[in-house]
């Protein structure tokens, strides 16, 4: 499938802060889509240097809920590679010295300023509505000791950028051609506690990975002049850049983990998402289907036509609709044995445990509940009733209220044909009753049926009802049956 462009290498590159961001696995699919449409790698790379954020279990859930969806990577932390380490925590070795490269070409500068007189200085840049705003260079050319002499000095001192008048603002981007960006601040390419920035960080590591396509979200394009000083004062050529669109919530804002759940990768774990829903989902984020007749398409589809420029800047809404569509679509699509492990794994790991014969009853009932699922975790509650034993069923008062007085003589009937039956099949039992309660009786089907759903389920509205029974079993079946006829 790879064609003849030269293979290419990138990477995704996310800090592990808290538990994943589902746009982590949007820059991973399309990073990854063109890895292979090139024949080239994709990097896993852990950028765990601003140790504030830093959590500890972060990266375990980076890396669990990207194999989740199916998106592997070339080289990472946990696989090894050329270029390893993969972590920049374990890469401080290998910064320093451009930092002091860099110092020493007079591109960058140490800075003694306190945090409080930074602090200070940003109010009053504020406070004035101040037209030029950032570090104001107080320490640029001084020695320590003429600026110890000053108010605000801190002893270990930082590395600052020296951000030339005339840096270039305008870049070429993959996706959006020219893009200007703002000039920027002074940065901070050391920190006192000798862990490099983001921004140092990136440009060292992504040229010494080797990486040709630096694709991330739009929210870094500000950070590109920044960059691309970096690769212009170290003697680098720099990467190409494709910057994604946000993804945004339905009333357009972006989309964050504090206000909406859809931003968590693990979400869509725990609900009972499948994979591949989700990833066909996030295909067509900003992107058109793969084929004009359909939505659906493989990972591979979308890979064969991959093409940068396709890309829609506009930030795309995250509609949850659209990926409920998607997952019942797949649902469907799945072979039954396939959805009842499924269905087994997820509610053993999600929801609750479940014993051999509970597994049975779970793994039994795919094909029953296939056409109705939107979610895998649906499913524990549709077969509650199959799970209880029959002297537990509770009869839902709602339910109960529903039973006319034909309920005894249905309820009688229904126990000797099915006592009669010689098979238990869905078909068989659908048949039996038909013949007795509906041409024998002369019932309508919705009041011979709802008595009996009732007693088997002890619910209104549940899974359809001869399928539910063959999945209970005859001795259960009747059991309720007679129980619920003892009740009236
Ligand atoms: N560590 C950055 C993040 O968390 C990576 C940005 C980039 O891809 O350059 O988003």
């Amino acid at each position: 499938m790879t064609s003849d462009l030269p293979p290419a290498r990138l990477r995704v590159a996310p800090s592990p802060t808290g538990d994943p961001h589902v746009g982590t696995a949007y820059m991973s699919l399309f990073n990854l889509a063109y890895a292979r449409k090139t024949g080239g790698a994709f990097v896993l790379r852990i950028e765990d240097t601003d140790r504030a954020r830093y959590q500890a279990d972060s990266e375990r859930q980076i890396t669990e809920t990207l194999r989740w969806l199916g998106l592997p990577w070339d080289e990472g932390p946990d696989v090894g590679g050329p270029y390893a380490p993969y972590r920049q925590s374990e890469r401080l070795d290998t910064y320093r010295p451009y930092v002091d490269r860099l110092v020493a070409d007079g591109h960058a500068y140490y800075c003694w300023c306190t945090p409080e007189r930074l602090a200070e200085l940003r109010k009053s840049q504020e406070r004035s509505k101040a037209s030029v705003t950032g570090y104001d260079r107080l320490c640029l050319g001084k020695t320590r000791e003429e600026r110890a002499l000053l108010p605000g000095f801190q002893e270990t001192p930082v590395v600052r950028m020296l951000v030339p008048d005339d840096v270039p603002l305008v870049f070429d981007d993959l996706i959006r051609g020219s893009v200007a960006a703002p000039r920027p601040d002074d940065q901070v390419l050391l920190k006192t506690d000798g862990f490099p920035t983001y921004h140092m960080a990136v440009v060292v590591d992504d040229h010494l990975m080797g990486i040709t396509h630096v694709v991330r979200g739009e929210e870094w394009i500000s950070s590109t002049p920044k960059h691309l000083l970096l690769y212009g004062w170290l003697g680098w050529d720099a990467p190409a850049f494709a910057h994604m669109p946000l993804l945004r919530n339905t009333d357009r804002s972006k989309i964050s983990k504090r206000k909406n759940p859809a931003a968590r990768l693990l979400w869509f774990v725990e609900q009972g998402y499948l994979p591949e829903a989700l990833r066909n989902f996030l295909q067509l984020l900003a992107y058109p289907p793969a084929d004009d007749e359909s939505e659906i398409s493989t990972f591979d589809e979308f890979v064969e036509g991959f093409e940068w420029t396709k890309i829609n800047t506009v930030g795309p809404i995250f509609d949850l609709d659209k990926l409920n569509w998607l997952n019942g679509t797949y649902i469907r699509n799945l072979p039954v044995a396939e959805l009842g492990e499924r269905l087994v794994d997820f509610v053993r790991t999600h929801q609750r445990p479940l014993t051999v014969a509970e597994s049975a009853v779970v793994y039994g009932a795919a094909a029953m509940l296939q056409p109705r699922l939107v979610l895998l975790s649906d499913a524990l509650d549709q077969l509650t009733f199959a799970l209880t034993p029959d002297a537990d069923l509770v009869i839902d008062e709602d339910a109960r209220s529903q039973l006319t007085d034909a309920a005894p003589g249905v309820l009688d009937a229904a126990v000797a044909t099915l006592e009669a039956l010689p098979e238990f099949t869905h078909e068989a039992i659908d048949e039996g009753l038909r013949t007795t309660l509906v041409e024998g009786l002369g019932l309508k089907p919705r009041v011979a049926f709802a008595a009996l759903r009732v007693a088997v389920t002890g619910r209104k509205v549940s899974p359809p009802l001869f399928e539910s029974m063959a999945l209970l079993g005859k001795e259960s079946v009747l059991a309720r049956l007679r129980s619920l006829r003892a009740s009236l």
